[in-house]
C-alpha cells in the first residue's frame, strides 16, 4: 500500500428517516442559539416547517436561494444574518441552498447546519462558489463546511424523478472521480465504491416509485458518502468539463453530469484499469463507461449535450477551455482527445 494522507472532517450527521424532528436538541447540543433558516423560493414549506421545529432557536426565514449563488442574494442574506444576530445558517434544500449557506459563512462568523433534499453533496464539502458579473469563483475553507448535517430521507420524497436520477448521477460522478484521484486513498476509495453500489441499486427504484422510502434511505446514503468523497478527495477530467460547460455555456449541473460521465470514464478507462474495475463492479457490470451510460438510460435521464441546448460549433471553444490550465488527470489531456470525448457526448453515441 502507498503512502496517503486522510483527513477527516469535523462535522457532526444524523442520518434517518424521521431524524428531522431532533433538529431542536442537534441544535442546542451544538450551542447555537440564533438559526436563520435558508431555501429557494420554491421551498419555502420546507424552511417553515423547520422554523416551527427549532422554535425559539429560529430567528428568521429567507427563502431566496438561487442555483451558483449569485453575489447580490449572497449579500442581502449575510445582512439579514447580522441584523437578526444569527449564529447558525440553517440550510433546507440542494446544492444551491447549502452554497448560500456556505456564501454567508464564508465572511461572517457563523457556523452552518445543513439539511440535504438532494443529491449534490455539497453539505459534505469545504468547497464553495459564488457568481458576480456572470463568472463563478469558487475556493475551499473550513469556514464553510458544514458543522451539523441532517438526513432525513423523508424529505426527499418530493424531488420529481427526473431531477432524482440527474442528481444521482451526479453524486455518481464524485465517487467515480475520487477512485482515481491524484490524493486517492483506501478510505475515500471504500466510500466511492460503496456510494457506487448504494446509487446504482437504489436510483432505478426511485425513478419507477419516488416516495419508497427504503430506496430513498440508499440513495441518500451513497450521497453522503460520495459528498465525503468529494470533500477529501481532488476531482479531474470530468468535473473540470462540467465546470467549463456550466459555468460558461449555462447548462444545467445534474444533467451534464450525468452525460459527460461514461465518456470522461471512457477516455480514463486505460490510465485507471484498477479504479474503473472497482467502479464496474459496483455498478454491477463488466465495463464501467458503459455501465453508466446503461444506467442513465434507465433512469431516463438525458444523454446528449445537444439535448441541453448546447450549439454544436461551441464545441470547439469548450476544448480550448478544458485544456487550459493544466491540473491532475489519469490520462493525458489532449485537445483532439477532449474534442472526440465531446463530439460523441454531444451526439448522445455511447462511450468508446
Ligand atoms: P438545486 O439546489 O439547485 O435544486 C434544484 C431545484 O430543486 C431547486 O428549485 C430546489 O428548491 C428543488 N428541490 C431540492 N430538493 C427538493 C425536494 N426534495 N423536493 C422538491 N424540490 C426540491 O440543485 P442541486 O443539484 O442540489 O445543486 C446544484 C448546485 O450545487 C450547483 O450550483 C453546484 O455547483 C452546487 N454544488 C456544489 C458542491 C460543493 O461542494 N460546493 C457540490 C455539488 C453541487
Amino acid at each position: 500500500m502507498r503512502r496517503f494522507r486522510y483527513e477527516v472532517l469535523p462535522c457532526r450527521v444524523e442520518f434517518g428517516a424521521g431524524s428531522l424532528a431532533g433538529i431542536g436538541e442537534f441544535v442546542t447540543a451544538g450551542g447555537w442559539r440564533r438559526g436563520l433558516v435558508l431555501s429557494t423560493p420554491e421551498q419555502r414549506a420546507d424552511a417553515e416547517r423547520i422554523a416551527g421545529l427549532l422554535g425559539n432557536l429560529a430567528v428568521g426565514i429567507y427563502a431566496g436561494a438561487r442555483m451558483h449563488v449569485p453575489m447580490e442574494i449572497a449579500r442581502e442574506a449575510r445582512e439579514l444574518a447580522g441584523r437578526l444576530g444569527a449564529d447558525l445558517v440553517v440550510a433546507v434544500g440542494g446544492g444551491s441552498t447549502t452554497g448560500l449557506a456556505k456564501a454567508i459563512a464564508l465572511e461572517m462568523d457563523i457556523a452552518i447546519a445543513a439539511i440535504p433534499t438532494t443529491y449534490a453533496g455539497s453539505e459534505m464539502t469545504p468547497i464553495w462558489g459564488i457568481t458576480e458579473d456572470g463568472v463563478k469563483t469558487t475556493g475551499r475553507s473550513s469556514r464553510v463546511l458544514p458543522r451539523l448535517v441532517v438526513y432525513d430521507p423523508e424529505l426527499t420524497l418530493s424531488l420529481p424523478p427526473g431531477i432524482s436520477g440527474t442528481s444521482g448521477m451526479n453524486s455518481i460522478a464524485h465517487a467515480v472521480e475520487a477512485l482515481y484521484a491524484e490524493n486517492a486513498n483506501p478510505i475515500t476509495s471504500l466510500m466511492s465504491e460503496e456510494a457506487i453500489r448504494a446509487l446504482a441499486r437504489a436510483l432505478p427504484e426511485v425513478v419507477r416509485d419516488p416516495v419508497n422510502l427504503a430506496a430513498r434511505s440508499d440513495a441518500l446514503y451513497g450521497a453522503w458518502l460520495s459528498g465525503t468523497a468529494l470533500g477529501t478527495v481532488g476531482m479531474a477530467l470530468h468535473h473540470k468539463l462540467c465546470h467549463v460547460l456550466g459555468g460558461s455555456f449555462g447548462l444545467p449541473h445534474a444533467e451534464t453530469h450525468t452525460i459527460v460521465l461514461p465518456h470522461a470514464a471512457a477516455y480514463n478507462r486505460e490510465a485507471a484499469p484498477d479504479s474503473m474495475r472497482r467502479v464496474a463492479g459496483a455498478l454491477g457490470g463488466t465495463d464501467a463507461p458503459h455501465a453508466l451510460f446503461d444506467l442513465a438510460g434507465r433512469l431516463g435521464a438525458p444523454r446528449a449535450l445537444r439535448a441541453l441546448g448546447l450549439a454544436e460549433v461551441a464545441l470547439e471553444h469548450v476544448a480550448e477551455l478544458a485544456t487550459q490550465n493544466p491540473y491532475y488527470n489519469p490520462a493525458p489531456v489532449t485537445r483532439d482527445g477532449i474534442r472526440v470525448l465531446l463530439d460523441r457526448a454531444w451526439c448522445g453515441l455511447p462511450p468508446l
